[in-house]
């Protein structure tokens, strides 16, 4: 009798056993279906150990496959917005309720070349702007709000942006999401920046010679009847020399105001340099600053015309002569010449045996009123616009140009000028 009772019990049990591990292999059938995202297989489904089993399965399976189904539709959503929206010139960001960015387009990816890939990314890690994530909150939650600017630094980079935005609806339909219009303002802000310290810059080269023309002419109209007459002549040439300044810097920024305008009017032809070049040093060799140099011309007897307005030419290489003679001293050399460096390309320099510049300044000589020697350069009557204007020709003939301090010492600018002008 205990015989038969205890191994009706190991029966039992060992049956017991065999449900619980088909109902265990069973749920993990169902985790890993849930979890790749497929139905589970027709043996699966019918493998429960429970009666329930199979219409628990097909509840399962049906669930996985409709949300397999708005999973795809999302993606097929989204990839249908970035198609239409991906070639605006405007760029469109979509955030979702975790501000997880689900659409960049091409124009917000260009805005910011710092981050290759942001669908996926968090819009935190992208832009640091605590004002820009409030205003993306507060778009999401539904607040009307007008267009606003933002500055918002990526990486090392500072970008000015203009946002507007309104909340959508999640594609599932479950949560608010917020979509942005952005405008890059970063190159407009720039070039307001370069205007304003333009004018600022220009307004206070004009107003120094203008202030001591100012004082002189009041001590002479005050003074002028009891003043020595040799007082009176020191005044009158102090007065003359800062009205040529004066002058000078004008005509400097209408020149360079005509080369920036967009008919700067440049007449092209085929000019022979030796003979160009021989002409400019011997009319800087009768100049008193010449005379005490030596202006040495080099260009190859080979070389050919280049396309170039001789007019323009002059001013560069005159202003680059010129430099070249009041930044050394006496008895310097300066070389004047070209050379072939490729079939479509020729190089010219002038080049000299002075002090050159220091290295941390070469990147910054040519900008409109950057002197290296303020005090030099205004004894010389430097107005800071020759380099400047120098550098704006050689653009307009679609050429490059650059300083390099010489090994020997002293400056060599260097000119690149296509042989041919594109028409
Ligand atoms: P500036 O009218 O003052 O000469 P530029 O634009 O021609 O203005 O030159 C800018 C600055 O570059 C000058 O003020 C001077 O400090 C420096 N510079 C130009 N050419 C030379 C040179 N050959 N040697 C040394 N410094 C030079």
């Amino acid at each position: 009798m205990t015989v038969l009772l205890f191994a009706l019990l190991t029966a039992a049990l060992l049956g017991l056993l065999w449900v619980l591990r088909r109902q265990n292999r069973a749920l993990q059938h169902l985790r890993e279906a849930v979890l790749r995202g497929q139905p589970l297989l027709r043996e699966e489904s019918s493998d429960g150990g429970l009666p329930a089993w199979p219409a628990l399965a097909e509840t399962v399976n049906q669930l996985i496959t409709d949300n397999t189904a708005l999973r795809q539709q999302r993606t097929d959503q989204l990839a249908q917005l970035e198609a239409t929206l991906g070639n605006l010139r405007e760029a469109v960001l979509i955030v979702d309720e975790s501000n997880y960015i689900h659409l960049a387009n091409r124009a917000l990816r260009e805005i910011f070349p710092g981050a290759r890939d942001l669908v996926n990314l968090r819009l935190e890690l992208i832009v640091r702007s605590g004002p820009f994530l409030d205003y993306v909150r507060a778009t999401r939650a539904g607040k009307e709000l007008p267009r606003e600017e933002f500055e918002i630094i990526d990486g090392a980079n500072l970008h000015w942006i203009e946002a507007s935005g309104a909340p959508i609806p999640s594609p599932d339909g479950k949560s608010q999401w917020a979509l942005f219009v952005i405008h890059d303002l970063t190159s407009h802000r720039k070039l307001e920046r370069v205007r304003r310290d333009f004018v600022a810059n220009a307004s206070h080269e004009l107003r120094t010679p203008l202030s001591i023309i100012k004082g002189y002419i009041e001590t002479l109209v005050d003074g002028h009847e009891t003043m020595a007459l040799e007082d009176r002549a020191k005044f009158l040439k102090t007065i003359q020399r800062h009205s040529d300044r004066l002058k000078s810097i004008i005509d400097d920024l209408l020149v360079l105001s005509r080369l920036e305008s967009a008919t700067p009017g440049l007449k092209f032809a085929p000019l022979t340099l030796a003979p160009f070049f021989q002409g400019l040093a011997d009319e800087y060799r009768r100049r008193s600053a010449g005379a005490d140099h030596e202006i040495v011309v080099t260009v190859p007897a080979e070389m050919g015309p280049v396309e170039a307005d001789s007019d323009k030419l002059t001013q560069v290489f005159g202003n680059l002569l010129e430099n070249a003679l009041k930044y050394t001293s006496k008895g310097s050399r300066v070389e004047i010449g070209a050379q072939a460096t490729m079939e479509d390309e020729i190089e010219c320099y002038v080049r000299d045996n002075g002090a050159g510049i220091p290295a941390e300044d070469l990147p910054h000589i040519f900008e409109r009123f950057f002197r290296v020697e303020k005090g030099r350069s205004r004894e010389t009557g430097g107005t800071g616009l020759g380099l400047s204007i120098v550098k704006h020709i050689v653009q307009l003939h679609g050429g490059r140009v650059w300083a390099e301090n010489r090994e020997s010492g002293g400056l060599a600018i260097i000119l690149r000028l296509p042989r041919q002008q594109k028409t």
